[in-house]
C-alpha cells in the first residue's frame, strides 16, 4: 500500500479546482474530483466495462443520492456503489475508515469508553507505518482520516453535551 496522505491537514476538504460541471445535479453542492480508479474499483464491474472515468466527482451530501456525477451529465447512484458510503449512511454499521475497517459504531464504543483520543492516535499510526489505500477503498476516493478525526469530535461533543 502507498501512502496517500501524510499530514493532518489531510482531509475531506477540497482546496483546488474551480471548473465547471463542479455541482451535484440532484442535491446542487459541490462535489470532490475523484480518480477513474476509484469508480472502477467502487462499481461493480458490469458498470464500468469500456468506460472512461475522467472528469468524475464524488457528492458527500448526506441525503443526496447521487454518488458520483460526471461529464455529460452522467451519474451513479450510491445504490450502484459497492459499499456503504460513510457520508450517506447514518448506520452504526458503515464504516468511516476503510483502509482498517472501522466502523461508525466501533468510534463511539471507544469514544464512550473514553479511549477517543487512543484510538485517533491508533489509527494515525496505521496510516503512517501501514500507509492506506483510500484512492480505491474509500468511495470518497482521497484519505478518510479526516473523517475519522471529524466523528471522534462529534462522538465526544455529544458526550460533553448529555454531561
Ligand atoms: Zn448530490
Amino acid at each position: 500500500m502507498s501512502s496517500c496522505c501524510s499530514t493532518d491537514s489531510c482531509s475531506m476538504d477540497e482546496k483546488t479546482g474551480q471548473e465547471n460541471q463542479a455541482l451535484c445535479p440532484q442535491c446542487g453542492q459541490k462535489g470532490l474530483k475523484v480518480k477513474g480508479v476509484t469508480l472502477q474499483s467502487m462499481l461493480s464491474l458490469d458498470q464500468v466495462s469500456g468506460d472512461s472515468f475522467a472528469g468524475y466527482r464524488f457528492c458527500k451530501t448526506e441525503n443526496c443520492d447521487i454518488a458520483y456525477f460526471g461529464p455529460e451529465k452522467r451519474s451513479f447512484t450510491k445504490e450502484q456503489v459497492k459499499v456503504p458510503i460513510f457520508q450517506k449512511d447514518p448506520s452504526d454499521e458503515v464504516e468511516v475508515c476503510y483502509c482498517f475497517a472501522l466502523s461508525r459504531g466501533e468510534v463511539k464504543k471507544s469514544v464512550a469508553r473514553g479511549e477517543g483520543m487512543k484510538l485517533y492516535h491508533e489509527i494515525k499510526r496505521r496510516k503512517d507505518t501501514e500507509g492506506c489505500d483510500c484512492e480505491v477503498m474509500n468511495p470518497q476516493g482521497n484519505c478518510c482520516f479526516g473523517n475519522v478525526k471529524q466523528l471522534i469530535l462529534l462522538q465526544e461533543q455529544k458526550l460533553t453535551i448529555k454531561g
